[in-house]
């Protein structure tokens, strides 16, 4: 028997997957997703804004007070690019017909090719190696082959078979340098978070796993891996239309708009349902099993008491810890077992200059300081608590076109805008401040690690708070245990999903919608 209603906590990406996947997998149950805040999306936020500077660009002399440039850009609050290798993106995409919003930026170009560091006390930026010579001439070059050559003791050997630090992984297999300065700045890249306490099972599944492929060499693991040696195939199926295709030779995508284009198709597509119902601006504050017939009673801040026979809950799992009753027999310890990140993103944009202000690539992280990170009250006045910076011009800025000179000017302009935005992550590890850190600063930093940059004609800065969990070391396993409890109660009829519970990119999100509620008929 399909469900007779199911309830949705969360109108974020998982939310909003699992309900489309939800009401195409169960036609005749009603769904309800219950949402917070005035808005869907959750993390997922774009605004497309108009900058405006004065026309400097010709001889001195010449130059024209009344002209001016400007330009229609979009900025990403939240996520930015998504990768090809989700398929469960593709699929929303296909469903949605979203390809020709499409913007694919592919392997060969700078953005794909370039990724950089700062390396603390140090001006200007390191380049990364992207090809075998760059690598074989690469600081990187004597780890990894060490890590090859002498097989570095297993880690049953070294007590660590169940999980470990992303830090802890990294030092004994490459070495403690290496674990700092490579392994710190793609875990500020993607976690915001210190690389010391994210569990490398959890963050990095396929380096773990290459470990145990690869014979003790993660190296070779990864070599084993990309042959398809020990590889297990996807046991999903994916509707994908022709956009695999499109996908070919592509290293990172978005849209035209900005990643909310997916949030939008989806509210759109949804709200045309017959058997979907969304609602904002609904705070969930319990929910209380019903023994007798295994449903549950759900309480919001406004509305009546709501009934449904099955939930799935994309909530951050700390907020459901207070949300279901401390008698459940569920390990309810586990939802809280987890810190997230605070991250400061912000989003500057500069004007046209003669200059190249930028280099041509992704961007650039910056490692853990070699002193650890200080502790709130302590400053960090160097880095400024700088995670990294991402040049998203050279990446995403097909976005962006200059608008006609003047508002009488009837003609429709789509050249390219000729201002540069690139967007600064601050926090994670390093306290935040509760005020936006002074523009002057801000500025002073970042030219030490860019030297040429003009002054910005458009600033803004959003704090997120909590907005990425850190899955510590053991969390596959406490999830496992969740899931196994929750298949147990109330008939396996709540389920839990989202950034908290699988992995935190948008394709695992995704992916995390459309397995929702397989079980439930
Ligand atoms: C700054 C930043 C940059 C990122 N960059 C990338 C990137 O480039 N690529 C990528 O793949 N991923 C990126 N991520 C990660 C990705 O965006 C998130 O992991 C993902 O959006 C989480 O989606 P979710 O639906 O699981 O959770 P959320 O987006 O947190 O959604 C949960 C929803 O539940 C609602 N809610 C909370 N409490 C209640 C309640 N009591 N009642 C009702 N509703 C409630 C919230 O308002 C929210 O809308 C980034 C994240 C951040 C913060």
């Amino acid at each position: 028997m399909p469900p007779t209603h199911i309830t949705i906590l969360g109108g974020g990406i998982t939310g909003l997957s699992s309900a489309l996947h939800l009401s195409r997998r169960y036609p005749s149950s009603l769904i309800t997703l219950l949402e917070k805040s005035p808005r869907f999306g959750g993390w997922i936020r774009s605004e497309r804004v108009q900058v405006s500077s004065p026309n400097t660009s010709k001889k001195i002399g010449q130059h024209n007070e009344n002209e001016t440039n400007s330009a229609s850009v979009v900025l990403e609050y939240g996520p930015r690019t998504l990768r090809p290798n989700s398929k469960a993106v593709l699929e929303l995409i296909n469903l949605l017909s979203l390809s020709t919003s499409l913007i694919t930026i592919p392997r060969s170009h700078p953005s794909a090719q370039n990724r950089f560091l700062q390396v603390s006390g140090t001006q200007g930026l390191t380049k990364l190696p992207s090809s075998l010579l760059s690598f074989l001439t690469s600081p990187l070059l004597w780890p990894v082959l060490r890590e090859l050559a002498f097989r570095p003791p297993n880690r049953r050997i070294q007590g660590v078979e169940d999980d470990e630090s992303v830090h802890s992984f990294l030092s004994r297999r490459f070495g403690e340098t290496f674990a700092r300065r490579y392994g710190s700045a793609l875990v500020h890249g993607i976690y915001a978070a210190d690389s010391r306490i994210l569990s490398v099972r959890a963050a990095f599944p396929t380096l773990w796993d290459a470990e145990s492929r690869g014979f003790g060499s993660v190296g070779r693991g990864v070599l084993f891996g990309a042959f398809g040696v020990g590889k297990s195939s996807g046991e999903e199926r994916y509707e994908l239309g022709s956009i695999e295709e499109k996908m070919k030779g592509v290293s990172v995508y978005s849209f035209r708009d900005g990643m909310e284009t997916l949030v939008q198709a989806l509210v759109r597509d949804l709200e045309g349902m017959k058997n979907v119902r969304l609602v904002k601006d609904v705070e969930v504050t319990s929910v209380r099993p019903i023994e007798e017939d295994k449903s549950f009673e759900i309480t919001t801040c406004s509305q009546p008491m709501h009934r449904t026979t099955h939930i799935f809950s994309t909530l951050p799992l700390s907020t459901l810890h207070h949300l279901l009753p401390p008698s459940s027999p569920l390990p309810l310890a586990h939802l809280q077992a987890n810190p997230s990140s605070n991250v400061r993103v912000i989003n500057l944009v500069f004007p046209p200059t003669d200059k190249k202000i930028l280099p041509d690539g992704f961007g650039y992280l910056i490692p853990r300081p070699e002193a650890g990170y200080p502790a709130a009250g302590e400053g960090h006045e160097g880095e400024l608590g700088m995670l990294g910076v991402v040049f998203d011009s050279c990446s995403l800025g097909a976005q962006d076109y200059s608008l006609p000179q003047s508002s009488s000017s009837s003609s429709h302009s789509t050249s390219p805008s000729q201002f540069t935005k690139l967007t600064i992550m601050q926090g994670g590890p390093y306290p935040l401040s509760p005020s936006p850190t002074p523009l002057a600063s801000l500025l002073r930093t970042l030219s030490s690690h860019l030297p040429s940059l003009p002054d910005p004609v458009l600033v803004k800065s959003h704090t997120h708070m909590a907005c990425i969990p850190t899955p510590t070391p053991g969390h596959t396993k406490r999830m496992e245990e969740l899931k196994g409890a929750l298949r147990v109660w109330q008939g396996g009829r709540f389920e839990v999903g989202g950034a908290g519970v699988g992995g935190v990119s948008l394709g695992d999100c995704v992916l995390a919608g459309k397995v929702a509620g397989a079980a439930w008929d």
